[in-house]
């Protein structure tokens, strides 16, 4: 597959590896954020959560966790952002799963989104349709 973390996870194109269980690694970021901008990866290719196997997403969940201190005292951070961008839409560029763990500090400028209220009844509506697809 000509998936550019499949190659990185097989070791055929360098990386500045953070940890690597076998199951799940962890790589700096080509273009960091923040200095200490990882990358958290299942080595097996999926494309996006939903089609992650519970076991792995839950190691992939403890791994950001356990590697989370040890990167943000390297940068000097306390506070981080682990997030996910799924789908085009939604920003993702590679198409092999990962979460991005970025240190982050007051006043580096990265902003989160801006929200908007839910207009009347709009939110009552949604949540009616919400519910109507939700598993049991
Ligand atoms: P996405 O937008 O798909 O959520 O994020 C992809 C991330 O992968 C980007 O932050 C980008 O800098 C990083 N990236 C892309 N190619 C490479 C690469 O070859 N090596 C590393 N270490 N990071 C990469
Ligand atoms: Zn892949």
């Amino acid at each position: 597959m000509d998936c550019i973390f499949c190659k990185i996870a097989a070791g055929e194109i360098p990386s500045h590896k953070v940890y690597d269980d076998g199951l799940v690694m962890a790589f700096l970021d080509i273009a960091p954020v923040n200095p200490g901008h990882v990358l958290v990866v299942p080595k097996e290719h999926f494309s996006s959560l939903l089609e992650m196997p519970d076991d792995l997403l839950c190691r992939l969940a403890q791994t950001a966790r356990k590697i989370a201190p040890a990167v943000l005292e390297a940068v000097g951070a306390k506070d981080f952002n682990l997030s996910l961008n799924d789908g085009e839409a939604a920003g993702q560029v590679v198409k092999h799963f990962h979460w991005h763990l970025m240190p982050r500090f007051k006043g580096d400028g990265h902003e989160l989104w801006h929200g908007r209220a839910y207009g009347p009844g709009e939110a009552e509506s949604l949540l009616a349709k919400i519910k109507e697809n939700m598993p049991e």
